[in-house]
């Protein structure tokens, strides 16, 4: 899952920014609000964390502008701000939820978990289909009743083919999802992973569509 952050503060921007990395998230940082328009233009993002004070555009009007051009992608605000007025001015402006800074790395994760469940439908946090389950607040993965480990990578791209369960998603889309900007892919990096996900799980579990891709069943 690929997440872009909107924030100038560069000490708060390098903690989010490891923190979610560690937590197996792919993540574009930027410092101000046309970066992130950009940004948004190019990459397909599953999540944005947007602060408010930003030099030029700041980020409520990053919001209007984003809304208006139609993207749907959820957004949650992290601001110092906690007035009452610009949580609800945020919320109203289309986003999804709203964190006041400074706040728990734990917590800002468990929203992010929460965002993404409710924007693909599900109500319980667990994603399973007839063969996999896996569960997003501790990353484990069960099959066949054993509870498996998974390396971050692993978990990151069997994240995002249960995200889609039923659909075949490309290398270049697995690529987008699991890796940010600054990380250099080899170009077997996602067969590789997916030939570990195999071993650990069973070979049934992803399905590899010749040519096209790989998926999970629904
Ligand atoms: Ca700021």
């Amino acid at each position: 899952m690929r997440i872009l952050l909107v924030e100038d503060d560069s000490l708060i921007g390098r903690a989010v920014e490891q923190a979610l990395r560690d937590a197996a998230l792919a993540i574009d940082w930027v410092q101000d609000g046309d970066a992130a328009l950009s940004a948004i233009k190019t990459e397909d993002y599953s999540l944005l964390l947007l602060d408010l004070g930003l030099p030029g555009k700041d980020g409520f009007e990053v919001l209007r502008l984003l809304r208006q051009r139609k993207y749907s992608v959820p957004v949650i605000i992290i601001t110092a701000r906690d007035a009452v007025e610009d949580r609800i001015k945020g919320l109203d402006y289309g986003a999804d939820d709203y964190l006041v800074k400074p706040f728990s790395i734990d917590e800002l994760q468990a929203r992010i978990r929460a965002v993404i469940r409710r924007k693909n439908g599900n109500a319980t946090p667990l994603m399973d289909n007839d063969i996999l389950s896996l569960d997003p607040a501790t990353r484990k993965v069960s099959c066949d009743s054993k509870v498996y480990d998974l390396s971050s990578r692993e978990y990151a791209l069997l994240h995002a083919l249960m995200l889609r369960p039923g659909s075949i998603l490309s290398r270049a889309q697995l690529e987008e999802r699991i890796y940010g900007w600054n990380e250099e892919v080899t170009s077997n990096a996602i067969e590789f992973i997916i030939h570990g996900l195999r071993k650990k799980l069973g070979k049934d579990t992803i399905k590899n569509v010749r040519g096209l891709g790989w998926m999970v069943s629904k």
